[in-house]
């Protein structure tokens, strides 16, 4: 088959590589949709030592299955599907209290950080234990069902993150992430969302999306604009979709006393914490990691338009096309948010 290898840092290739085999609980899965992950362009030159060459990256895929497992039952060859990025064993502590994204043994699809590998889904097929596999409704297409997984991490965060109906929520970060959980925020009932980002192509997008107001902090004091806007409350809550020192700052900042900030982001590994505010305040400081269960109510979501993923996708190739896509995200090509492969 054929396959996007890493095979050095800064390296992509296409190259033959033999079809994965199906374990007898796995399925092979015919890939034909597999999104570029902003974690697969950070993995590219090895500054986050989570993509160890070489490795087939590739985590946020659909398409058909082609085999099955002979201990598979539920599944048929030809079942448009898409599957959880995190490989969660099913039978560790923390996948005994239903939160399979902690699972002790987690594997993730096209993810090496350390001694395990795993090739992921920028290949023709891939295989992938069938517990992890969610059917496709007919009308979602393999390109926007390979969207679903970063729409879980926004409708896990924001499952996370104590919304009452008629909130005003501060969005932190208008990237894939942060206008994904703009969209969920208001589908789970808040009233008003600020979006701030400091490009403003990005906040436009915001708006389009529902974001009902948006904040540029590079020409104007974005918290000094929310405090005004909720009679010098603050925010009820803050979602945090960067995960750098100054917008975990302007996150938690700007949320009133008793209000909430759910981090998301995950770019640096330490920032500074604003502790007297925190505790002075009563704020509730909440992480949120991957998605746990959410898959089907994104399918859901994602079919009947409550979130839409079309803005967001720049360019839908073919597999062959891989490294220049790669490398126009990671020279950080203005306006090009999500790149969706075709193998
Ligand atoms: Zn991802
Ligand atoms: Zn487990």
């Amino acid at each position: 088959m054929n396959a996007l290898l890493l095979k050095d840092y800064m390296n992509l290739e296409l190259v033959r590589m033999p079809e994965p085999e199906a374990g007898p609980e796995d399925v092979l899965v015919r890939v034909r949709a597999c999104g570029i992950c902003g974690s697969d362009v950070h993995g590219l030159d090895g500054s986050t030592g989570r993509r160890n060459p070489p490795l087939v990256m590739g985590h946020e895929a659909a398409g058909e299955i082609a085999r099955t497992g002979a201990r598979v039952q539920d599944w048929r060859v030809g079942d448009r599907v898409t599957f959880d990025s995190t490989i969660y064993c099913g039978q560790c502590f923390y996948c005994a209290r239903g939160q399979p994204n902690l699972c002790e043994n987690r594997q993730v699809l096209g993810v090496s950080p350390g001694p395990y590998r795993r090739h992921g889904a920028f290949a023709e097929y891939v295989a992938v234990p069938s517990r992890i596999v969610y059917r496709l409704p007919d009308n979602l297409s393999f390109e926007h069902a390979a969207m679903i997984e970063a729409v879980s991490v926004a409708v896990h965060a924001v499952s996370l993150t104590p919304v009452r109906p008629g909130d005003t929520a501060v969005v932190v970060g208008s990237g894939m992430i942060g206008l994904l959980v703009i969209q969920a925020l208001r589908h789970a009932g808040c009233a008003r969302v600020i979006a701030v980002d400091p490009d403003p192509a990005r906040l436009e997008l915001a708006r389009q999306l529902g974001a009902s107001i948006a904040l540029n902090p590079a020409t104007g004091d974005a918290v000094v604009a929310i405090r005004e806007m909720t009679e010098g409350r603050g925010a009820d809550v803050a979602v945090e979709c960067v995960g750098a020192g100054e917008p975990v700052r302007t996150a938690i900042a700007c949320v009133r006393q008793g209000g909430s900030a759910t981090l998301v982001g995950n770019l640096e590994p330490a920032v500074e914490f604003p502790l007297q505010t925190v505790v002075t305040g009563q704020l509730r400081i909440q992480g949120s990691c991957a998605s746990s269960g959410e898959y089907p109510a994104c399918i859901d979501l994602m079919s009947q338009g409550a979130i839409r993923v079309d803005p967001l996708i720049g360019a839908v190739a073919p597999l062959a096309e891989g490294p220049e896509w790669f490398a126009r995200l990671y020279r950080r090509e203005p306006n090009l948010m999500k790149v969706i492969l075709k193998p």
